[in-house]
């Protein structure tokens, strides 16, 4: 007899106890990137898979940050879904201010899981490898093919990770759709995101005694006019095509709530970000040499060619500067109505009482390869609140919330032709 969404469900449900155990487990496995080493927690997660008997292999071309990656194809022929999350997690400094016993202490107190990755994205990934072996069980009665890649080298946008799984193995990891369990919250599933560009830009000047003004052009000076200048690339013009236009029309109030008031006018604009500036030597000198490295995020509608046209034009009138691209990824979205939107929406209703609004990303993610290649790749997690904090944490009942959405939409998927 064929199990049905709601007997999944239930078991999800009496499975509360082994999935915060895991939860906890996987957060007691310190995988900080930079330096970006998972193997500790790459032995984690298949050591759950040996035991289950749930086929996957490595793909390691770095040997310290391994892929996990595992396919079965179901009774029924169909589609192909992709379960994508991540293993490394954001670096915790020192490691002081944390409750609780530490940034790797997997504590359960008040309700909530506490360490670093709790909810950026470990939360996510075990959904996603809970989802995998939950749907193995049930593969008789499913249809198409399920792969779950665990990726390595996410938090740096470093090629060893889900970059080298798109470029060696391609045709493994495309499938017709991908969810992912990054931060998204419960009231809102991402369909898209901007995308950052990181430039290095350098201004050099002969320098000189600071009393000597006359003499030389301080390159502090003119880092500081044409950062004021590069600034202006916020106002440049957003074309946008009618049907994201619609979807981001609709979820002003939602994305003005997600991301803290103003959030829905930066999703469709450039933004300009000085990170980081170094120059000069001592006050009473003129400096020579002065370098700032600059965030550029792009809305969808913006190429990275429109930035660079608008960034020559300001630099042009600068001879004693010079700049580089250190790094590029493009934005990207996919159709804001689509398929498995409308599963995350449907079961986030049905079992957590949310009506998750599709909007579009600020920050990055590994659904950006997807989508990249065509392919829809939808995003629905955890509140990113505490995301990279101090206390990082996720609650139990949205990680149950997170893991049931998960093998609903799944099975949803699965369950169709
Ligand atoms: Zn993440």
């Amino acid at each position: 007899m064929a199990v049905t969404k709601d007997e999944l469900l239930q078991r999800v449900e009496a499975d509360k106890g082994k999935l915060i155990e895991f939860l906890q487990g996987f957060i007691r496995c310190p995988s900080p990137n930079p330096p970006g080493d998972t193997q500790v927690a790459v032995a984690y997660i298949r050591k759950f898979l040996e035991e289950r008997n749930l086929p996957h292999r490595l793909v390691a071309p770095n040997p310290i940050m391994a892929n996990i990656v595992g396919s079965f194809a179901c009774g029924g022929s169909g589609r192909h879904l992709v379960l994508n999350g991540h293993i490394d997690v954001f670096p915790v400094g020192d490691g002081a201010g944390w409750s609780h016993g530490g940034p790797w202490s997997g504590a359960l107190a008040d309700g909530k899981i506490f360490g670093r990755g709790a909810c950026d994205m470990k939360c996510g990934t075990t959904a996603s490898i809970f989802t995998y072996a939950y749907m193995h069980s049930i593969r008789d009665q499913l249809r198409g093919k399920l792969t779950l890649t665990c990726v390595s080298d996410e938090e740096t946008f470093g090629p060893y990770g889900a970059r080298y799984l798109f470029e060696k193995h391609r045709d493994e990891v495309k499938g017709d759709t991908c969810l992912n369990g990054e931060p998204s919250s419960p009231y809102t599933v991402r369909y898209g995101e901007k995308g950052p560009m990181w430039l290095t830009f350098t201004v050099k000047t002969k320098g000189g005694h600071g009393a000597y003004n006359h003499v030389s052009k301080s390159a502090n000076a003119i880092a500081a006019e044409l950062i004021g200048k590069l600034k202006k690339l916020e106002k440049m013009p957003v074309p946008e095509n009618n049907n994201l236009m619609t979807a981001l029309d609709a979820a002003k109030k939602a994305m003005d709530k997600a991301y803290g008031a103003g959030g829905a006018k930066i999703v469709r604009t450039v933004t300009v970000n000085p990170g980081v500036i170094r120059g000069g030597m001592k006050v009473n000198m003129i400096s020579n040499e002065c370098s700032f490295e600059l965030d550029v995020r792009l809305p969808n509608g913006v190429t990275d060619k429109d930035i660079i046209k608008g960034i020559d034009a300001i630099v042009a009138k600068y001879p004693e500067v010079s700049y580089r691209v250190d790094n590029f990824n493009p934005p990207s979205y996919c159709p804001p109505d689509g398929e498995m939107i409308q599963y995350v929406k449907a079961n986030a209703k049905a079992i957590g009482g949310f009506d998750p609004m599709p909007v579009i990303s600020l920050g990055g993610t590994d659904a950006r390869l997807w989508r990249y290649h065509d392919t829809p790749g939808i995003v629905y997690g955890p509140s990113p609140k505490s995301m990279g904090q101090v206390d990082e944490h996720v609650t139990v009942k949205e990680f149950m919330h997170v893991v049931k959405t998960h093998v609903a939409c799944a099975f949803d998927y699965m369950s169709r032709g």
